[in-house]
């Protein structure tokens, strides 16, 4: 199924308004296999409406509309709709029951303008809007489909899932898609993209392989839609083993902090972590999960020496001896940050985050990364790139990849 959305208002014309309903549709469709080829935003005027919606039933098997439903006379969408259709505006006892059901706690309120939203192209089966007056409305002609639905984005959202999604996959039966993920550690997306060019030219019709980078690792979708769902185990162990030799995880479809929830919760243990370079990311990232109070007790940023010292417990002798950015010192932030929080596990950050402070001996992304748990503390160093963004992220994350293997081998 092919899908174009439109979206009508001049206030996403002139900027006021950000154009979210496309994207929630999009991805809406996406998900249930359908190919969004183009997205429209229109003035709300008939001539503006009309040619959009003839370009899109040029390319498109479903058409998908928001706004211009509301009662004031600046929405015109129903009665564009009603003539591109062949009929005209009519009362429609199902979307007033409808509105007698919302107004049902106060009659009174009820007034013209309301009572209008009754008033849909003939040729239109009603949606039911929970949220608002305005009914979606599905309209069918030719073994293709329009949907319009309001501009109000919480209305379209209530309405999309629970209006359209079903009908969609009654009337378009090539509506499968599924996928699996991977994550791969420390490589480059085009580095990996290099690596898998063999995997990706011998991937048959109607299977997709999608990159998406973040810092420190690039997560690999395959998607495989319509009758080649199939063959999406097949091609799956064949990225598998073209990723062999990368450091990979089979990811499920959790991030490396749902991931790292997870393992935390069901083995019942808490964490704590002293970030200098990472300056609190960790504990964002930690924290970014829902539920993170069930086992994170809290962290340290300690940027300055003194904070590392007296907050931490790192002694001076070695911040002087070895510096800040050294394995003893990571070490012992790791510690002192399960000390003073009583946490099972800390897990700690030193280093030189860039672009500046960098010295021959610890360039510019340099960090050790310390884990202390019931078992003792251990400190790794990595040299990441020149970007401080990047040295954060990666840092952070490995910071988690390691706390996790940490709790896994013991
Ligand atoms: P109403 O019944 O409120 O008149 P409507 O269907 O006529 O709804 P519009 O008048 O076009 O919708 O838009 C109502 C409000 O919804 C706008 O003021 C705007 O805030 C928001 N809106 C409209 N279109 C979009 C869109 N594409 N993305 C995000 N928000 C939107």
């Amino acid at each position: 199924m092919k899908a174009v959305i439109i979206t009508i208002g001049d206030e996403i014309l002139l900027g006021q308004i950000l154009d979210t309903n496309s994207r929630f549709m999009a991805r809406k469709l996406a998900a249930l296999g359908a190919e969004t080829v183009q997205m429209r935003s229109v003035a709300d005027q008939k001539d503006a409406i009309w040619h959009a919606l003839d370009d899109a039933f040029a390319v498109a098997d479903a058409v998908f509309v928001t706004g211009g439903l509301g009662p004031t006379k600046d929405d015109l969408t129903k009665n564009v709709l009603a003539e591109y259709f062949g009929t005209e505006l009519a009362f429609n006892p199902q979307a007033y029951a409808w509105l007698e059901e919302m107004f049902a706690a106060n009659p009174k309120r009820m007034n013209a303008y309301n009572q209008s939203q009754a008033l849909l192209p003939r040729a239109c089966t009603p949606l039911h809007n929970l949220k608002g007056t305005a009914s979606g409305m599905w309209f069918e002609k030719e073994g293709k489909v329009l949907v319009s639905l309001p501009g109000v984005p919480f209305e379209t959202e209530s309405l999309f899932p629970r209006e359209v999604v079903p009908r969609l996959k009654e009337k378009f039966h090539d509506l499968l898609l599924r996928y699996q993920m991977v994550t791969v550690y420390d490589i480059a997306e085009s580095d990996l993209a290099m690596k898998l060019a063999d995997f990706e030219a011998q991937l048959p019709a109607g299977v997709g392989l999608a990159y998406l980078p973040s810092a420190g690792f690039v997560r690999l979708r395959l998607t495989a839609k319509g009758r080649a769902v199939d063959q999406l185990d097949g091609q799956f162990q064949k990225l598998l083993q073209a990723l062999k030799g990368l450091s990979f995880e089979q990811a499920s479809r959790e991030t490396t902090p749902e991931l790292l929830a997870r393992r935390l919760r069901e083995s019942g243990v808490s964490v704590a972590c002293a970030e200098s370079c990472t300056g609190g990311n960790i504990a964002h990232l930690i924290t970014s999960v829902p539920g993170a109070s069930a086992y994170f007790k809290g962290g340290v940023v300690a940027y300055a020496n003194e904070v590392k010292e007296n907050v931490l417990g790192v002694r001076r002798e070695d911040l002087e001896k070895y510096g800040a950015v050294s394995e003893a010192v990571a070490l012992q932030m790791a510690q002192g940050v399960r000390h003073i929080t009583g946490a099972q596990w800390g897990v700690s950050t030193t280093g030189v985050a860039g672009p500046d402070g960098g010295t021959p001996e610890k360039p510019v992304g340099t960090v050790w990364i310390g884990v202390a748990g019931p078992n003792g503390a251990e400190a790794r160093k990595f040299v990441f790139s020149h970007t401080r963004e990047r040295n954060i992220g990666r840092a952070s994350l490995k910071a988690l990849q390691l706390l996790l293997d940490a709790i896994a081998r013991r």
